[in-house]
């Protein structure tokens, strides 16, 4: 074992991996494994229950957020050579991530 993270500690690595967005003033840490609520800031109408530990694999449990990487994802793969890339791609951990789909390139100007 030995994997004993407190709350100070799931807040500074939460922090370093998401920066400011998510808001975890309203979560009520008890372990690593118990779920809390945090709040994605850009999306404060719903919150997020997850456990420290998957909010620290993922992409941080905001289905909006997932939503809205996965479309970027696709937009990135599809003009790839118009825009220059002017956000760096959040860490993608492997349990979310799926292969670009191929040949379903829309034609939207
Ligand atoms: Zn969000």
């Amino acid at each position: 074992m030995g994997l004993r993270i407190d709350e100070a500690t799931f807040l500074e690595r939460a922090i370093s991996r998401f920066g400011a967005r998510y808001d975890y003033s309203q979560m009520t840490y008890k372990s690593y494994r118990t779920p809390i609520k945090i709040r994605c800031v850009e999306h404060p109408v719903r919150e997020v229950v997850i456990t420290p530990e998957r909010h620290l694999q993922t992409t941080g449990g905001c289905k909006y957020c997932l939503r809205n990487y996965r479309n970027q994802t696709l937009e990135r793969v599809l003009r790839l050579d118009c825009e220059p890339s002017s956000l760096p791609a959040p860490p993608m951990p492997q349990a979310i991530q799926e292969p670009p789909v191929v040949g379903q390139v829309s034609n939207a100007v």
